[in-house]
């Protein structure tokens, strides 16, 4: 990755390094042979993808625990292209996920017709509901598809779609908790298909069942990983970007998107690491941000540039907050039967209940990289629980490793 500020100009100027960035900057550099210049916050390039090391050996992976359809189907098409095909997927076990509740555990096979077949073995009563559910997964997230869809499509073929797209999907929208409350009787059953929710980050009474159709179906085939781990995403991409002329440049904190006669014209940044360099300036005819929707709007573009929806994202909430645990090990943790599934840890069946009780660890995810990385040098886990925010509140603006400073303020 380039160190030195890149020579424009630019045809693009990309905020933020993330997947959603990359995959932006990569499109345009090979689609269109466009030199794209993406500028990152942070001094490692990868945005949530990115990996951290510890003691040499030890390596976490901050936003990538698995990922689905990497089989031979669409989503590895795409990983396969915007990778060049440098990227190597380590399959997780067939029993991929394991949820843990007080009283029962279950394991989900890598396939609907296995686990739909489980399912029914245990709630037999139920058998009606649960194949109604499988069916609807799938229609909800043919729904969300055709959404997408509509935006590619030309304006006079958007119509009748849009009319298809509102008579067929009305049920994607409705939250899974009620979804669930409709269909099913048995608490324990309930409890167990949302056992994923910590993947969307809401729980049922507040996801919407089509979100939840999209990541349950998105792992019908099961979780594969990233050989070498999720560092090796950006690290494969990069390349490409700078091969068409474009630079990704680590440590440029964008504090301004320009705009001149009413058009996104550059950037103006500062070095994140150096804060007392001169601010730099960027331009390009194409200005994109994977920065999200919070900071592109209310922090970098100026105050009194026009945006009809400003208020209502002045009005959003903060999402739910999660604290993320890394252990490094002694030894292997294969030795205590585990091989590489996701375990979801659950105190109780009220989800909703567990995470507005703020109770840190009533419900966990907990998983162990290293089984899942061939070229692991250390053994290693990673837990991830909800916590309010509050807790963390009086560290705000603090840098990092200066918590204990910013706490004795
Ligand atoms: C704990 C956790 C676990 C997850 N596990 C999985 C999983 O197992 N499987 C899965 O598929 N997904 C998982 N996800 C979700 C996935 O990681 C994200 O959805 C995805 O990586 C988001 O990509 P993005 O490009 O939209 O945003 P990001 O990756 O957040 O990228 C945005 C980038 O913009 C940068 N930025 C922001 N402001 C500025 C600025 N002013 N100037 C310059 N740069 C800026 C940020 O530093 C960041 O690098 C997980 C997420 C989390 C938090």
């Amino acid at each position: 990755m380039k160190k030195d500020l890149p020579q424009g100009p630019f045809d693009a100027i990309v905020i933020g390094s993330g997947i959603g960035s990359l995959t932006t900057a990569v499109l345009l550099a090979k689609e269109q042979g466009k030199r794209v210049l993406v500028l990152e916050q942070h001094f490692t390039i990868g945005g949530q993808t990115h990996a951290f090391k510890r003691r040499g050996r030890f390596e976490f992976d901050v936003g990538i625990h698995y990922i689905g359809d990497m089989a031979k189907g669409m989503g590895r098409k795409l990983f396969d292209y915007l990778t060049e095909g440098k990227l190597q997927w380590q399959k997780m076990p067939e029993e991929f996920e394991r949820y843990v509740y007080p009283d029962f555990e279950f394991s989900v096979p890598s396939h609907p017709r296995e686990y739909q077949r489980r399912l029914i073995e245990r709630y037999p009563l139920e058998r009606a509901a649960i194949e109604r559910y499988f069916s609807d997964l799938l229609a909800a997230t043919n729904w969300y598809s055709l959404a997408h869809l509509l935006d590619a499509l030309p304006a006079p073929l958007r119509l009748p779609l849009r009319f298809l797209i509102r008579s067929k999907g009305r049920f994607a929208n409705q939250t899974l908790g009620s979804y669930l409350d409709q269909h099913f009787r048995d608490p324990q059953l309930k409890a167990l298909l949302a056992s994923q929710w910590g993947d969307y980050g809401l729980p049922p009474a507040q996801a919407a069942f089509g979100m939840h159709a999209l990541v349950e179906t998105h792992y019908w085939r099961g979780g594969w990983f990233p050989v070498g781990g999720a560092g090796k995403i950006a690290e494969a991409m990069v390349p490409i970007i700078e091969r068409a002329g474009g630079a990704v440049l680590a440590a440029q904190t964008v504090d301004e998107i320009l705009v001149e006669g009413g058009k996104a014209v550059g950037v103006r940044c500062h070095n994140t690491i150096k804060p007392h360099l001169p601010p730099q300036e960027f331009r390009a005819p194409l200005i994109i941000s994977g920065a999200g929707a919070d900071v592109t709007y209310n922090t970098l573009l100026p105050a009194h540039v026009p945006i009809p929806f400003r208020d209502e994202l002045l009005q959003q909430s903060n999402g739910i907050s999660a604290v993320c645990v890394y252990l490094g090990l002694k030894d292997s943790p294969a030795r205590l039967g585990v091989q590489g599934e996701n375990h979801w840890v659950y105190s109780g069946y009220d989800h909703d209940a567990a995470l507005a009780s703020g109770e840190i660890g009533a419900g966990y995810y907990l998983s162990f990289p290293s089984l899942k990385n061939p070229e692991a040098k250390g053994h290693t886990a990673d837990i991830i629980t909800f916590a309010p925010y509050e807790l963390f509140q009086q560290w705000e603006g603090g840098t990092w490793k200066n918590a204990v400073t910013t706490t004795r303020r």
